[in-house]
């Protein structure tokens, strides 16, 4: 007997929209990213120059070490809880962890207490931590999500993890925002179309024609429980993504596939769909969990861009550290990989880092005045 083969996933997408409907953007992200099967993270291999992006971790040691060495600092300054939980989420290949760590096992009492806790969905990526992480320091643990993490001070990073949760889009049409949704043409292609009204919020202003407005429900949650636990136990957190931090129109919904741009609706589960972060509105409501925490003071402290974060860090003089004594060629590509972090044309400006942490804590972002 001949076994058919199963459907794939834009198969799967078009016969759902054809018997129940149009479907939301973040509905079709959420699918295209995460389906057990044909999902993006769940079936392939997606960072590094053979796969589709490559992220700052990927570029160079000193993003992590000095990301290690924040998260040290923060940890002594909080009176060094033991275990000193530190929490990654979206860990991609665990270099920006093992980076980290490295960084961290100069204090040999953070070491000797060291507890990795890695948040991933996806069991290729996770087989990849295992193997990065041999021998570092630490007890390793995995979750798939926040929910198992321990009820503790928790020290926690995620460096482009919330660029790949799913967005809502709405657009702005003759005096009434619809919400954008997927939906199929009369050849049966995906298509993008204007769904029912539905309110953002009671709110939300006009505006001009055809005007986008995204918002990140799944990520607006993840933030609040991020800032509800830090709140209860104390920690503290670093999230660096592209995006933008005053609210804004647009569209920044986008498909890579082997680093150039792709059409999101071609070939779902083959390419990475992104969004831009809206820093403005995970800033909101961390701000507002954290002001519930009266045992130990915490801010979400104002966005500020990658490039100025790591230059405050010390990244300069790390980098000139990196390169004394090697060959002219290291000390290029030394020079380069500074450039493509932290210059305002390449990623020092798009990518920002948000920190939630002590009140008290002396270290950049500056403390609020
Ligand atoms: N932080 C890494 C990888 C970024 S790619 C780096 O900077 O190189 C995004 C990562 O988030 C991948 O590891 C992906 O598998 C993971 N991920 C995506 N959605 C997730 C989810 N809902 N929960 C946990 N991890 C997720």
């Amino acid at each position: 007997m001949i076994k058919s083969a199963a459907p794939s996933l834009e198969e799967r997408l078009k016969r759902m929209i054809s018997a129940t409907g149009p479907i939301s953007v973040a509905d079709y992200m959420s699918l295209c990213l995460s389906d057990p099967q044909d999902g993006y993270y769940t079936s392939q291999q997606p960072i590094g120059s053979g796969g589709d992006f490559i992220t700052a971790p990927e570029i160079s040691q000193l993003f992590g070490e000095l990301l290690g060495i924040w998260m040290l600092a923060i940890w002594q300054q909080s009176n060094r809880p033991t275990p000193f939980h530190l929490v990654e989420l979206g860990p991609g290949r665990g270099t920006l962890m093992s980076d980290m760590i490295r960084a961290i096992a100069t204090d040999k009492e953070a070491a000797k207490h060291l507890h990795i806790h890695l948040v991933e969905i996806s069991p290729t990526l996770r087989h990849e931590q295992e193997k990065a992480l041999h021998g570092l320091s630490g007890s390793k643990f995995w979750h798939e999500s926040l929910d198992t993490l321990p009820e503790a001070p928790l020290f926690m990073v995620g460096n482009e993890f919330f660029d790949c949760l799913p967005i809502h889009q709405w657009v702005f049409h003759k005096s009434h925002w619809h919400e954008r949704v997927i939906g199929l043409d009369a050849e049966g292609h995906l298509r993008f179309g204007l769904g029912p009204l539905r309110a953002i919020s009671s709110q939300q202003e006009a505006a001009e024609n055809g005007a986008i407005l995204e918002r990140s429900p799944a990520s607006e949650a993840i933030m609040r429980t991020i800032s509800a636990h830090l709140a209860l136990h104390g920690g503290a957190g670093l999230f660096i993504d592209y995006g933008y931090d005053a609210p804004s129109y647009g569209d920044t919904f986008q498909a890579m596939r082997h680093h150039s741009y792709a059409d999101p609706l071609t070939n779902p589960g083959a390419h990475d769909l992104t969004a831009h972060v809206n820093f403005d509105a995970l800033r909101k409501q961390a701000t507002e969990e954290l002001a519930k925490a009266p045992p130990c003071p915490m801010a979400a402290r104002p966005v500020i861009s990658q490039g100025d974060f790591l230059l405050a860090m010390g990244l300069l003089q790390r980098a000139g550290q990196l390169g004394t004594g090697q060959s002219p060629q290291t000390q290029a590509k030394i020079t380069q990989a500074v450039e493509r972090l932290a210059a305002p044309e390449q990623m020092g400006t798009l990518f920002k880092c948000l920190a939630l942490m002590p009140e008290k804590t002396s270290l950049p972002p500056a403390a609020l005045t």
